[in-house]
């Protein structure tokens, strides 16, 4: 029998579809079960993009398209970003993908050879190990605990720039940990950043329309635009504008970044498909309001998911100010036992799994995003679903001893 290549070997199946998949299960043996496992918007596009999409099926040409994207919809990427305060960029500064994270491997694939290192923060997005062991990088993983709210300090930035990493891999607003860096934090990264001209710098801010409390979404080119010359920033139109199945990624950074980019797609994929792309023009330029309307509801959801942790005696849990997850700290409950059931629990995979047992409220264990303390709760499940969802795991806490 001949052999799988061994990166197949290295890449895992994602942790957080495990659970999914077990909670479906148990599902469908007639279970109630809450879901606060997957990180996927819980709302449509508005009407315009549907109505775009279905143009271009009736007017779709069905011939190869741009390896970097239509030029209508990279326009419509750099107003889009114009918005965001990033400015001076062209169409020879950007590319699509099929959604960030094809983004992200491609510029894995762009950036690291064999053997060069990508440093990134802990917690980190689950697929950020899987890009860096297909493309065969060495990792270097810069803990961030709960004790420092989850966030990069200028020190460790300066410590693990020295060491010349090819890529520092930055992802605000964070999954898991829904921390959003403030412009005060964002200006003292970069000015480490600036000491260190040898890393390319990724900034994956996908989450960048969720921030609530008024702190707005910084990047590093804010604080300093000389940084555009190495700074690289990716977007996807999945969580805010609720279209992860439609796969419309981008990023926009250095002209050779982007060519890059452009010559992997042409080898990879051509182009993402035209109907996707005409959705991904009408969800750029159309009505903001459904991502508006919906940060809002993060928010207040966020407070009433916040309101509960807060009160369990133990939990330590940094508030969250983006994304759509709370990330406590669960690990004063290890080595408890959950009195109805008589399990055991010894780690966050066993907190999580009799969680899913006993009250059928799915989460996904902190160690699958690198801080084995702790569990993700996405909060993006229907409205009437998250307060006895919350309920459960407070009744849960309290059942442990
Ligand atoms: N980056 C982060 C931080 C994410 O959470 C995700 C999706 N979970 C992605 C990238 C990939 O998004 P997309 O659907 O655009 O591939």
């Amino acid at each position: 029998m001949p052999q799988l290549a061994s990166r197949i070997g290295r890449a895992k199946p994602s942790a957080i579809m495990q659970i999914a998949e077990k909670a479906k299960r148990l599902k469908a043996e007639g279970r109630d079960i809450i879901s606060f496992s997957i990180g996927v918007p819980n709302f449509l596009p508005g009407e315009h993009v549907y109505e775009a999409a279905r143009n271009a099926l009736s007017h779709d040409s069905g011939q190869y398209g741009s390896n970097r994207g239509a030029d209508a919809m990279i326009d419509a990427f750099l107003e889009h970003i114009g918005k965001l305060g990033l400015t001076g960029y062209g169409r020879v500064n950007c590319a699509s993908g099929v959604g960030a994270k094809h983004v992200l491997y491609n510029l894995g694939e762009a950036l690291l050879d064999e053997g060069d290192t990508i440093a990134f923060p802990t917690p980190y997005w689950t697929s950020y190990l899987d890009i860096a062991e297909i493309v065969n990088a060495k990792v270097e993983l810069l803990p961030c605990p709960p004790e420092q709210d989850y966030k990069l300090t200028p020190a460790q930035l300066d410590a693990a720039l020295a060491k010349k990493p090819r890529v520092f891999l930055f992802n605000n607003p964070s999954n898991p940990t829904g921390m959003v860096y403030t412009r005060e934090e964002i200006d003292a990264l970069a000015e480490v950043i600036t000491k260190y001209p040898d890393t390319w710098i990724i900034t994956d801010d996908i989450y960048n329309k969720m921030v609530f409390d008024g702190v707005g979404y910084h990047n590093f080119v804010h604080s300093r635009p000389e940084l555009k010359d190495r700074v690289i920033f990716v977007d996807s139109l999945s969580k805010t504008y609720g279209m992860p199945g439609w796969r419309v990624g981008f990023m926009a950074g250095p002209e050779s970044v982007a060519q890059a980019v452009v010559t992997l797609n042409s080898n990879h994929i051509t182009n993402i498909p035209e109907i996707a792309t005409a959705a991904a023009v009408a969800a750029l330029t159309g009505p903001q309001d459904v991502p508006q309307a919906k940060c809002a509801e993060f928010q207040a959801k966020r407070d009433q998911v916040m309101e509960v942790m807060n009160a369990i005696p133990g939990v330590v849990c940094p508030r969250p100010q983006g994304a759509f997850y709370v990330f406590p700290d669960i690990s004063s409950t290890f080595g408890k036992t959950h009195g109805p059931t008589g399990k055991a629990i010894a780690n966050d995979v066993d907190f999580c799994s009799v969680l899913l047992e006993a009250k059928g409220v799915a989460c996904v264990p902190g160690s699958a995003f690198g801080e084995p303390r702790a569990m993700r709760i996405s909060y993006t499940c229907p409205t009437p679903q998250l307060a006895p969802g919350i309920e459960r795991i407070r009744e849960f806490f309290a059942e442990l001893a």
